[in-house]
């Protein structure tokens, strides 16, 4: 995603950063901007440090590596894990954030990615499960040697958390973007809807976008295969993993994104539509009233009733469908 908003005033601080493995920047104005932001940066460092799979002393790396069957979190760590597990639920399992074993398997991003043996995803599945997790409050009890990856909400959460602290230092616009997690905070210091560009997701080129919504205070998230992926003999390998199958989610959907004022919701829903697919993803969509903008690998742009009238349509040249 893209913002494409440019709009000079003097109580704007920006600041572009880089942490969860993922590069950031947040804009905001109003008095006091700087000390918002600089608080935000905090809060997210601070996420990081308890949910990262990678550093090894942040809480969920203590879980995953923990000895015998049970963790005790911290509140904010079992609170997302609860929402996780509600997620999972509504998703029928498309969400999932037990599959650390195999997310590690995969490793989509490493500099040598490989294709796991049949026998070595088979064996990871097995390790896996949002069922084998039983929490009571922040006693976790692990029925299986399951290891957690919760990449696929906690940019989601930071997002929303980030929304929070601005709104406590009085922040009235400003614009949060998480690495394709995108929170618009009210409406642009000149009182228009926020443009957020929709990344064409069969351009390298950052600034390709298939078209663009026009907002204010929501969240906007995608999950899409041309992130984090490598190709190998033809076959696109990404990051979304299909907890069914254990490999690469093969939906008919090559980009979904979620437009919500819960950017944690946004996340999850935007990762498990993806895994879902057109049909499915739409028809869970529909009955939870959640607002989407969905691509096909055939190149269709499916916009949410809602959205169609915010949503100006760019990608015609690059040859994509959009049937309004
Ligand atoms: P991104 O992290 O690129 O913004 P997503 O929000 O879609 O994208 O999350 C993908 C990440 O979530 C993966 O890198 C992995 O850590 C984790 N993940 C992969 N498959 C799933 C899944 N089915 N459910 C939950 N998390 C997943
Ligand atoms: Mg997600």
């Amino acid at each position: 995603m893209l913002l494409l908003n440019s709009c000079q005033s003097k109580n704007e601080y920006t600041n572009n950063f880089f942490t969860m493995d993922t590069p950031m920047s947040i804009t905001a104005y109003g008095k006091n901007a700087k000390e918002g932001v600089t608080k935000s940066i905090s809060y997210i460092n601070r996420l990081d440090g308890l949910f990262s799979k990678t550093l090894n002393q942040s809480e969920i790396s203590l879980a995953n590596n923990r000895d015998g069957s049970a963790y005790v979190f911290s509140e904010t760590v079992s609170a997302l894990i609860a929402k996780s597990l509600e997620y999972s639920k509504a998703t029928d399992g498309a969400f999932d954030i037990t599959l650390g074993t195999l997310t590690n398997l995969w490793d989509t991003k490493s500099e040598t990615p490989k294709i796991p043996s049949e026998k070595d995803i088979s064996d990871a599945l097995k390790l896996t499960g949002y069922k084998n997790l039983i929490q009571d409050k922040t006693h976790v009890l692990f029925k299986n040697a399951l290891k957690l990856d919760m990449g696929g909400v906690v940019k989601g959460y930071a997002c929303d958390g980030v929304y929070e602290i601005l709104s406590d230092y009085g922040i009235k616009s400003a614009i949060v973007n998480l690495g394709g997690n995108i929170y618009v905070i009210g409406e642009k210091p000149d009182k228009t809807p926020w443009n957020v560009g929709i990344k064409d997701p069969r351009n390298d080129d950052q600034n390709a976008i298939i078209g663009y919504i026009s907002v204010k205070d929501t969240s906007i998230v995608t999950s899409g295969d041309y992130q984090r992926y490598f190709i190998k003999d033809g076959i696109r390998y990404h990051h979304i993993i299909d907890p069914k199958t254990g490999s690469p989610s093969e939906s008919d959907l090559i980009s979904a994104t979620i437009i919500s004022p819960s950017s944690t919701m946004a996340d999850a829903f935007s990762t498990a539509v993806f895994i879902m697919g057109r049909e499915k993803g739409e028809k869970f969509l529909k009955e939870n009233n959640i607002d989407y903008i969905l691509i096909t690998k055939s190149k269709e742009v499916i916009v949410s009733e809602n959205l169609k009238s915010s949503f100006t349509f760019e990608g015609k040249e690059k040859g994509y469908i959009y049937d309004k």
